[in-house]
């Protein structure tokens, strides 16, 4: 998991609120209904990288 310091300073880059992480491999944002995937322990927060889950 990483590091709740860490954690705590990434937002979601379309609402700016902060992220969770429900499992290693990928933070979300619940009021996007979104995911960022984490790979090699970076998350990745960018538009191209974002897992949508409204459908
Ligand atoms: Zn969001």
């Amino acid at each position: 998991m990483l590091d709740k310091d860490i954690l705590e300073i990434l937002v979601c880059i379309k609402c700016k609120k902060s992220l969770s992480q429900s499992h290693d491999l990928a933070l979300d944002c619940k009021n996007c209904n979104i995911s960022y995937p984490i790979r090699d322990d970076i998350p990745r927060l960018v538009e191209s990288e974002i897992i949508d889950h409204n459908g």
